[in-house]
């Protein structure tokens, strides 16, 4: 968790950002938290694990291992959410949608899209961090490891930006 001024994915401002590639760089905390997610959802008979690329890759597969399921991920092709690799889905798969960290839910939406449209069953989706304070709503039953009401706003009304701060972009050099 880094204060500051930041500029996110989708063009708001917010003084806090999540970045969860820090934590999950040291493979056994990536494992912990998978068994932490997997445990919600142990009795569900969950039989694959599908992630959105790039962010969601390294927790969905320590859920996947944890629940002793298959693990596949989607990506976007042209804007749409897609599963490409040669990655296919059995009919009525019971699968589990897994993110590291939901803000607007919108990743989580379109995967769970692309994959119900491959067929699969989706029975839940999970991810380490909400930052909706628990407003997302992807359309399946979701669980958050933590769960934040971490503000962002439209920069025309930012606080920081009012103050003549620059806002950067996490993980660029240039503002
Ligand atoms: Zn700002």
């Amino acid at each position: 968790m880094l204060e500051g001024h930041f500029v996110l994915t989708r063009g708001l401002h917010s003084t806090v950002y999540l970045q969860c590639a820090l934590v999950l760089q040291f493979p056994d905390q990536a494992q912990e938290f998978g068994h932490a997610i997997a445990e919600n959802f142990q009795d569900q008979g969950v039989q694959l694990v599908a992630s959105p690329a790039i962010g969601g890759i390294v927790i969905g597969h320590e859920v996947a291992r944890a629940l002793g399921a298959r693990f596949v991920w989607t990506e976007r092709e042209r804007g749409k959410m897609t599963l490409r690799r040669g990655f296919t889905i059995a009919p009525g798969e019971k699968t589990l949608v897994v993110e590291d960290v939901i803000t607007t839910g919108g990743s989580t939406r379109d995967t769970i899209a692309a994959l119900q449209e491959a067929g699969a069953d989706v029975i839940g989706a999970a991810s380490i961090i909400d930052r909706s304070a628990g407003a997302a709503d992807v359309g399946v039953s979701r669980i958050a490891l933590a769960t934040l009401a971490v503000p962002s706003v439209e920069p025309s009304v930012c606080e920081a930006c009012q103050r003549g701060e620059v806002a950067i972009k996490p993980g660029s050099r240039k503002p």
